[in-house]
């Protein structure tokens, strides 16, 4: 089995009460070698003024001291490596790559959770991001969208929850179907695989759409195109869900003839054998 969950939040995330300590203890429980944190940052996320708290600002010097802190506190008993979760859109993009360029992160996801800095149009999460076109052209901007931000920053290392909308859209009897999307998912993957970065498998599509994201459409199309590095993670916000379906994740990677998978430190992929 995977021998990290390289997605998991804490508290440091607007998303999340769980305390760091709970989660490096998990981690320990269940035979982790690493533990990562990637809390939420969402540089110039709109707020809405319904729901104020959820800011998606991490205070990344209190982060770094905590965890630094705790680093030490367990290092002989587990080794904490330390990522975020970057939310990435076209107007952003700069001031990700200098936030990345600013702290000695081991890891970063990169993320869309809006596709422009909107509530009303841009934020997947939302039903009005869905209206006034149809579903296909909903997702097809948002894959577009992934595949510009490639060209825009390098501040990430691997690109988290590739085909987000698929939690979020409200028609719930909408089915994806790759061939509506293939074309852009192919400049993506072209452009990402270019820059040597990655995508992840993110298990917390299981238990809402069904499936880890990507879809296996999307792995398939990765792996024909030369794509290597792979991470795998939860998205747990809380403990009870780190490692959540990892079993499902291996099997599924086994079954493409994936080799290795990866964890990263100092922002470098390691390859560890299937
Ligand atoms: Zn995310
Ligand atoms: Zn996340």
């Amino acid at each position: 089995m995977f021998i990290a969950d390289c997605h998991v939040h804490s508290c440091f995330s607007s998303d999340s009460n769980e305390k760091p300590e709970n989660i490096i203890i998990t981690c320990i429980d269940k035979g982790f070698k690493y533990v990562y944190f990637t809390d939420h940052h969402d540089t110039d996320f709109p707020i809405n003024p319904e729901n104020p708290d959820m800011d998606f600002q991490l205070d990344f010097d209190a982060y770094f001291s905590k965890l630094s802190d705790l680093k030490e506190q367990y290092k002989n008993k587990i080794e904490i490596r330390i990522g975020v979760e970057q939310g990435i859109c076209p107007e952003v993009a700069d001031k990700v790559s200098k936030l990345s360029d600013s702290y000695p992160f081991d890891f970063i996801i990169g993320s869309s959770h809006l596709t422009n800095l909107s509530i009303e149009n841009g934020d997947p999460y939302y039903p009005s991001f869905y209206e006034g076109r149809t579903n296909v052209e909903a997702y097809r901007e948002y894959f577009k969208t992934e595949a510009e931000n490639v060209t825009l920053t390098d501040g990430f290392d691997i690109y988290g929850h590739i085909d987000y909308p698929i939690r979020y859209c409200p028609d719930k009897t909408f089915k994806f179907n790759f061939k509506d999307y293939s074309d852009i998912i192919e400049i993506f993957f072209k452009r990402l695989i270019e820059k040597g970065k990655g995508i992840e498998i993110n298990t917390a599509g299981i238990s809402k759409i069904g499936y880890a994201h990507p879809h296996i459409d999307i792995l398939k199309m990765y792996k024909e195109l030369g794509g290597e590095i792979i991470t795998v993670g939860s998205d747990a916000h809380s403990t009870e869900n780190i490692g959540f379906g990892f079993d499902i994740a291996y099997k599924l990677l086994k079954e493409l003839d994936f080799n290795y998978y990866s964890v990263y430190k100092d922002r470098k992929a390691e390859f560890i054998p299937l």
